[in-house]
């Protein structure tokens, strides 16, 4: 992102929401978005997910502009290249748990067997292979995030943008989805905006601090965590030599 800004009209003014923001993300990060309520992040989210578009700036995705991207380019990107997961879930509580996944091949062209195939692919790597002919509100909440991850990664995008994707859970459902995460930004960029402090640090490679639309800091606590730990790793090398 380079110079980024986003404002809102609310009633008769303006509220600028994002202010100038320029970020580089890359393949195999974990990023997490911290800040306030009111600070931005969504609108970060959904403006790098192309659900919501800039005023001014740039976003440039693998060295292409996208300051004249037509409303077919958006779709593009987001079918291929993006994938979403919600607070909460976002499924569609008359279908099953298979056809929620496959629902996120509708534009992809695909025939129906592969949809089919990749769904139930999904859901395996997931871990949830024996709960694809449910309905959403037979599964837990942990596993409907589930789902919506699976659902997120069937277009095998490069980018997971994950907006609150432990909010609605218990710490120990938590952690079985920030498992799962982790493991998908070996491969992808992993965006997430949390208010979960603990969550951002024990997982993400880098921390993003908004507030009010700036960015307050930008670190890397996994590289900073290894450092700190390095004089006692040291120590203990020293004595067993
Ligand atoms: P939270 O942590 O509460 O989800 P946030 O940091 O994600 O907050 P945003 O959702 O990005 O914040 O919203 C930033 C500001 O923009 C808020 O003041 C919000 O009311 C406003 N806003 C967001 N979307 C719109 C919209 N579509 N129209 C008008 N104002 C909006």
């Amino acid at each position: 992102l380079v110079d980024i800004d986003k404002s809102y009209r609310t009633g008769g003014s303006y509220l600028n929401v994002l202010k100038k923001i320029s970020l580089e993300f890359r393949k195999n990060e974990f990023v997490s978005i911290l800040g306030p309520s009111g600070s931005g992040k969504t609108t970060l989210l959904n403006l790098i997910g192309g659900l919501d578009h800039y005023d001014s700036g740039d976003l440039i995705i693998n060295s292409h502009s996208t300051k004249h991207f037509k409303d077919r380019d958006w779709d593009a990107y987001r079918n291929r290249s993006v994938g979403f997961v919600f607070q909460n879930y976002n499924l569609i509580s008359h279908q099953s748990v298979l056809q929620n996944v496959e629902i996120a091949m509708t534009l992809s062209g695909v025939s129906s067997d592969e949809r089919k195939e990749r769904a139930t692919k999904a859901l395996t790597d997931v871990g949830l292979a024996d709960q694809i002919g449910k309905r959403p509100n037979q599964l837990s909440g942990g596993q409907m995030q589930r789902v919506a991850i699976a659902r997120a990664l069937v277009n095998n995008p490069d980018i997971i943008l994950a907006d609150e994707p432990t909010g609605a859970l218990d710490s120990k459902t938590s952690e079985q989805v920030m498992d799962i995460l982790r493991d998908v930004a070996k491969t992808r960029l992993v965006i997430m905006v949390t208010h979960n402090e603990d969550i951002a640090l024990e997982y993400s490679s880098r921390i993003i601090r908004f507030l009010d639309g700036a960015i307050q800091s930008d670190s890397h606590p996994i590289e900073e965590k290894t450092e700190a730990d390095a004089p006692i790793k040291q120590k203990k090398r020293d004595k067993t030599s």
